[in-house]
């Protein structure tokens, strides 16, 4: 898998004009070797020349994490004092052109460049991106399996087996953090509790703040379940409750049009469709109803080994949806100072249409407690 994954990345520098793919923290590492560098201040760099045997530089300390793949890359593990910018240097031989991840530490291009004067570097993700948002049948099967473990702790959360009333943000953040783990994911990526006013903070950090009766929480979480290969794939869904018996008659109003246009959203994510035709859909349905201000967001992102990735459904963005597309479609309405909504599903373009990888009940929750 990984050989073939190389593979496709070198066709695209040959198609580029780039010599040497330079990896370091971040996604495209695991992706296309099975290894994830730690991001500290020691470099961990996958050097890939265009038609030559890939090396992954890394700190000797740290060369134990690392499972051989020979037919992949050979290991040059590095000891404490010796300058890794070197070696990466005299691996990417006399490269014109360098294409490095877009998360390297800009310290660490800083050297590089002066390593390599005669190089010109760019982003890596213009190599890695269109190979990596094209998800095969098993990437979308561990995306599904992780989407179902989200589903089922917020199943948990509507029915009112995790209690909110009168406890704090962060306290449920943590008993979610825990079930997402035991879920199956070994990794917890975000944990958004939104009691009342801070759900009109789309990415509120759970606080103090003790959740009320007669107001509506905002969950949006997500993990990532890392596989034996050594390759993550996450999690990532957004839900409302609202805890009371009666939701206020504006929240219940402004939720219908936000779940109507969420589903229309979904309807319209059909394989060749404009990424922004997407966004579009849901908008207009938002804007009518007069929420259109308050829909302060892009509609959805990529995700895959990364939460956060290719394709985003967002206007100015006319790339058509291919299949294996996976992304999250999350409209939203938010009001300063009063209260806020998102619903959000990740989902697949397929050829036989659009396939939401999650299931679980998109209504309006009310729990007593
Ligand atoms: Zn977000
Ligand atoms: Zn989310
Ligand atoms: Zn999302």
């Amino acid at each position: 898998m990984f050989a073939t994954r190389l593979e496709r990345a070198r066709a695209a520098m040959a198609d580029a004009g780039l010599d040497v793919l330079l990896l370091s923290v971040g996604a495209d590492l695991p992706y296309f070797c099975g290894y994830e560098a730690m991001p500290l201040e020691r470099l961990t760099m996958l050097v890939v020349p265009r038609a030559d045997q890939a090396t992954l530089v890394v700190p000797g300390l740290e060369a134990p994490r690392v499972v051989e793949r020979p037919d992949v890359f050979t290991v040059r593990p590095w000891a404490e004092t010796e300058n890794p910018i070197d070696i990466v240097a005299g691996r990417a031989g006399s490269a014109a052109a360098a294409a490095i991840g877009d998360h390297t530490w800009a310290g660490f291009l800083v050297d590089l460049g002066a390593a390599m004067p005669d190089t010109t570097f760019t982003r890596a993700s213009t190599i890695t991106s269109p190979i990596r948002s094209v998800k095969d049948a098993a990437e979308i099967e561990r995306l599904r399996t992780a989407g179902a473990a989200v589903d089922r702790i917020m199943a948990r959360l509507q029915s009112g087996e995790i209690r909110l009333a009168g406890r704090r943000e962060n306290e449920v953040a943590a008993e979610i953090a825990g079930q997402l783990r035991e879920e199956g994911h070994d990794r917890v990526n975000f944990v958004i509790v939104a009691s009342g006013p801070n759900a009109a903070s789309p990415h509120h950090d759970a606080g103090q703040r003790v959740i009320q009766p007669g107001e509506g929480v905002l969950f949006d979480i997500g993990g990532t379940m890392v596989g034996d290969d050594g390759v993550g794939y996450c999690s990532d869904i957004t839900r409302c409750v609202w805890v009371g018996s009666h939701p206020e008659r504006e929240f219940l109003e402004a939720y219908a049009v936000l779940h109507e246009a969420q589903q229309a959203s979904v309807a319209s994510a059909t394989v060749g469709t404009p990424a922004e035709a997407v966004d579009h859909e849901g908008r207009r349905r938002i804007t009518d109803a007069g929420f259109g201000s308050y829909f302060v967001h892009r509609t959805g992102h990529g995700i895959g080994v990364e939460a956060h990735e290719d394709p985003y459904l967002v206007a100015g963005n006319a790339e058509p949806l291919e299949p294996g597309h996976a992304f999250s479609i999350e409209p939203g309405i938010y009001v300063p100072g009063r209260w806020g909504a998102r619903l959000e599903d990740i989902v697949v373009a397929t050829e036989a249409g659009p396939r939401p990888l999650n299931r679980v009940d998109h209504g309006l929750a009310v729990v007593e407690r």
